[in-house]
């Protein structure tokens, strides 16, 4: 273990040891409180850019950026100015607003599928309501997953959903009816005839299949060559919907998110995290005859008196005009690259058996020698190892989602300096374990 004499948490001690008092586990998202790696979580103070400051002032190069949203660089002042601006007009409207039409004609002219789009307040909700959607429109109640994949926390989603419920090692979580999860079947990632199994056992009740395109919650696992479009073969064969999960990789891997990095196009899609810029927002869409069942257009009911929030359509709006501009998302690839070549680099010069990868501002280290195609494949990472490096790169002023099962985002603010930074950290970390 890595000790640097600099670096104490002592107030972060004891913020957390008051909150484990307060709310359950100390913490609002069980993933936060460090369960998997040990050790306490630091207590933010503050967020700017690439970095972060915990309230002992401590500053980190941060590659959690808020679990994604934070994809321009957090409190980038664009969007702080614009959500002055909007503060002055008031927090929530609960009627039509502007700003709603301006998201949505992004979204639609952004992302392949959508033709319609209905925002809802968190990814959860976004896939809650597809499911919903995705019975309503086939009249069929069964729904493909995959092992690994995570579609927020929904109940009928509770089965082999992947890092948060995987760190806690929670096979499943009590309070989910048996009932809920029935018409939830499960195959193994990239398994293609896992599923056309599953069609043929199950004739003419499969309403769709849903899946991360990326994973990014068994930790970064990346489609195999033809496991996307097979999925859309399948689906189309057996008169059911396709679905991606594009909460993590919508306007990540590409402006139009792995559907358009994949050229395959699915029948509907849910969004989250970068599309509220920092805010609570979600979405889901696709297209207009599907969407057309949703309430008041059609009889599929879903409603929300948050929805549409004009702060979460303000955030998101410029959050996307940032991405818009030319050269964003080569910069992102480029950036992510060198982190992702260097963390590989340095940790096998250092002796140990890693593999991993990146797609546009998305990366992944596995601490086993791979390749890492599935849930269970990422499972025979060396979890004690993974430990020791989060710890180690924390007291080197790095900051690592805090489990061997989650991805690793980059942002527009990460400079070269900063990967170089994080690389010298990671080469000492490396040669300490
Ligand atoms: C984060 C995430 C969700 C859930 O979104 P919340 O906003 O946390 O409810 C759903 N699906 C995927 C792929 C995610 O990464």
């Amino acid at each position: 273990m890595v000790s640097t004499a600099s670096f104490t948490t002592t107030k972060s001690e004891e913020i957390f040891a008051t909150a484990q008092k307060l709310m359950p586990g100390g913490v609002s998202s069980p993933v936060r409180a460090f369960k998997s790696v040990g050790g306490q979580p630091i207590v933010f103070d503050r967020v700017k850019g690439a970095y972060i400051w915990d309230v002992d002032d401590n500053q980190y190069i941060d590659y959690v950026g808020t679990w994604g949203p934070a994809i321009c660089g957090h409190a980038h002042p664009e969007v702080i100015t614009a959500l002055h601006e909007a503060l002055e007009k008031g927090t929530s409207f609960g009627a039509p607003s502007l700003k709603e039409n301006i998201l949505a004609e992004m979204v639609i002219e952004a992302v392949p599928s959508i033709e319609m789009v209905r925002f809802v307040n968190s990814g959860t909700e976004a896939c809650m309501s597809v499911l919903r959607l995705m019975r309503a429109f086939t009249g069929r109640d069964k729904i493909i997953k995959f092992e690994g994949c995570y579609h927020g926390h929904a109940d009928m989603f509770l089965v082999k959903a992947g890092s948060g419920v995987a760190t806690l090692g929670l096979p499943d979580s009590p309070g989910v009816p048996k009932t809920t999860t029935r018409d939830t079947l499960t195959a193994p990632y990239n398994d293609l005839e896992a599923v056309k199994a599953l069609f043929m056992e199950n004739p003419d009740q499969i309403a769709g299949v849903i899946l991360e395109p990326v994973v990014g919650n068994s930790g970064f696992v990346t489609p195999d060559a033809g496991f996307l479009e097979g999925l859309r073969e399948l689906t189309k064969e057996y008169g059911a919907l396709l679905v991606f999960d594009e909460v993590m990789t919508g306007f990540r891997l590409a402006y139009g998110g792995a559907q358009e990095k994949f050229g395959v196009t699915p029948d509907l899609t849910t969004l989250g995290k970068v599309i509220g810029g920092g805010l609570p927002v979600g979405a889901y869409g696709g297209r207009k005859d599907i969407m057309a069942m949703v309430a008041p257009a059609g009889p599929m009911y879903q409603a929300g008196t948050l929805s549409g929030n004009p702060l979460a359509m303000t955030a998101g709006i410029k959050t996307l005009e940032l991405l818009q501009k030319p050269g964003t998302y080569d910069y992102l690839n480029q950036i992510t690259q060198k982190l992702s070549d260097g963390l590989i680099k340095v940790a096998q010069d250092a002796g140990h058996a890693v593999c991993g990868g990146h797609i546009g501002a998305m990366f992944g280290l596995f601490f086993t020698a791979g390749p890492v195609r599935s849930y269970d494949d990422a499972k025979q990472s060396d979890l004690t190892k993974f430990s020791n490096f989060h710890r180690g790169m924390l007291e080197e002023g790095i900051y690592l989602a805090p489990s061997q099962f989650e991805a690793g985002f980059t942002s527009l603010a990460h400079t070269d300096e900063d990967i170089a930074k994080t690389l010298e950290a990671a080469s000492k970390v490396c040669s300490s374990l």
